[in-house]
């Protein structure tokens, strides 16, 4: 199949960028994401065929040409709502996004004032894990995952594909070159069946080859698709 059909007719829900989780109204706790990659996958996506949703979190990006959805939300609450609407008629979901692990438990509607008492304690919650809670959805598009990892990538890559119940997982090795904002990225992408190495190359060269490897394995497990 050519590389520009090898998605041809499917639906691919994307995440990606950061979430924002407002403490006032003037300030927030983020993730140092610059979404390069959720778009450069999506910008993959679209030249593979497929129909992409992309629901976005706070980023300074142009939509790539060719996606036919961007949902524009702000916080892990607002990206899950999103998702869980857009995967329940979709193939694939790439789970891209650098979701903030917490939220404040209570948001301030005034500005937080300093004072002689000090600075305030924030009592933090968890935020719902967007990918795992897709992963365990039946129905279920094909979920494939992403992680930041500084150390023992492909042990620990593995163990978030098992635990999360992902069909596929690209590990990112983050240091100070690669990863987070930066132009260029490497890949361990693994699955149950073995892994892969995806050297080192532009954001939007390592999301071809992706796209490419995640077609191949969707085109496997849903041979009818
Ligand atoms: O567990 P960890 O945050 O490293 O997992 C990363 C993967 O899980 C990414 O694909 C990310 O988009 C997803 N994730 C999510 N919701 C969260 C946390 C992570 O969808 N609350």
């Amino acid at each position: 199949m050519s590389p520009e059909a090898a998605l041809a007719g499917v639906r691919v829900v994307i995440d990606a960028g950061p979430t924002y989780e407002d403490i006032d109204p003037v300030r927030f706790l983020g993730n140092r994401s610059s979404g390069k990659m959720g778009f450069a996958v999506a910008a993959a996506a679209v030249a593979a065929g497929a129909e992409v949703t992309l629901v976005a979190g706070p980023v300074a990006l142009v939509t790539p040409p060719g996606v036919a959805r961007r949902i524009d939300v702000r916080s892990a609450l607002e990206m899950r709502d999103a998702v869980l609407a857009a995967v329940r008629d979709a193939d694939i979901f790439i789970a891209t996004a650098a979701v903030a692990d917490w939220r404040v438990a209570e948001y301030s509607t005034h500005k937080i004032k300093k004072g002689p008492s000090g600075a305030p304690v924030l009592e933090l919650v968890e935020n719902p894990d967007i990918l795992a809670e897709v992963a365990a959805g039946n129905p279920r598009p094909f979920v494939v995952g992403f992680a930041a990892e500084t150390d023992h990538v492909t042990e620990h890559g593995r163990e978030k594909l098992v635990r999360k119940r992902l069909d596929m997982l690209a590990a990112n090795h983050v240091n100070e070159n690669l990863g987070i904002g930066a132009d260029d990225n490497a890949l361990e992408l693994i699955w149950a069946g073995g892994s892969e190495t995806l050297p080192r190359a532009s954001k939007s060269e390592l999301a071809r080859t992706l796209v490419a490897r995640i077609a191949a394995h969707y085109r496997d497990r849903c041979p009818t698709e």
